[in-house]
């Protein structure tokens, strides 16, 4: 990481203001290029130039927030995007920074995860007798979709019966003969049919907030002022953290949104088995 370049604070101004400071201001960024081409990339003139760049895109706002470095990354920018966009306290969009290491995987995989996360589901042996049965493994397949969209809003998933385990996004594998539910690579290797959504957060990256087994469900590595997350295995829903990483919105937390992909697991629990 480069040395932070702060955003210049300064008053909003008028429209006419803008406007006049914008056209005198195409003479100043064409002498930061120059100067910058001179330089090799000096650090120095680079700030200068994002610092221009940045007043005149928020002239009309005004800005009054020393804080804002202008020289963040990807991560660092959606982050405090997504803090700006929800109504996050400064105090959360440090410790997302803090924790970087722990989410910047699913960050990266979010962003280059395709349009359709297509998952070729099987079953381990023989088909697992449902009871009572589904009416046709499409029924079957559109309950595994209904959750798993549920939970990662957004996100467009198509589970296929028997599907191609080479070109899919990940691959389900029902009815493993132990309660042992578990992720290899793209490989999830499911006892209850409800635990998946808690396992593709791993293909997808995400970490536990626990560092060890029966430290689960403590509420561990939190974001400030959460207890409840999917990875923690307490909640059918994710965490603002783990929602920021795979750029879910945060304002979809309503009672019914808690309670739809809770109920369907347990549905689908009660009738596998
Ligand atoms: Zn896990
Ligand atoms: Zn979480």
């Amino acid at each position: 990481m480069s040395e932070p370049c702060y955003a210049p604070v300064f008053e909003r101004s008028s429209f006419l203001a803008c406007l006049l400071n914008a056209i005198s201001n195409v003479l100043v960024l064409l002498a930061l290029l120059l100067l910058i081409a001179l330089t090799f990339g000096s650090q120095r003139f680079i700030c200068q130039l994002r610092q221009t760049l940045f007043r005149m895109r928020h002239c009309r706002d005004g800005n009054s927030d020393p804080r804002i470095d202008l020289n963040m990354d990807a991560y660092e920018w959606h982050v405090h995007d997504w803090r700006e966009r929800y109504g996050k306290s400064a105090e959360w969009e440090q410790w997302m920074r803090d924790n970087r290491d722990r989410y910047i995987h699913a960050f990266n995989n979010a962003r280059s995860a395709p349009d359709t996360l297509v998952i070729a589901f099987r079953y381990d042996t023989a088909p697992v007798a449902y009871n009572p049965p589904w009416a046709s493994e499409a029924e079957h397949m559109g309950v595994l979709e209904a959750i798993s969209e549920g939970c990662y809003i957004g996100y467009e998933f198509d589970f296929v019966f028997n599907g191609d385990t080479t070109t899919s996004y990940c691959n389900a594998i029902a009815g493993i003969p132990t309660n042992h539910s578990r992720t290899e690579g793209k490989t999830i290797y499911l006892y209850y049919e409800g635990i998946f959504i808690h396992e593709f957060g791993h293909v997808i990256g995400l970490p536990h907030h626990y560092d060890t087994d029966p430290e689960y469900g403590r509420g561990m590595h939190m974001p400030p002022g959460e207890t409840l997350c999917l990875m923690d295995r307490r909640g059918n829903q994710l965490c603002s953290a783990c929602r920021t990483a795979l750029y879910i919105p945060l304002n979809v937390i309503t009672a019914r949104q808690w309670m739809l992909p809770y109920a369907i697991s347990i549905l689908v629990i009660r009738t596998e088995k």
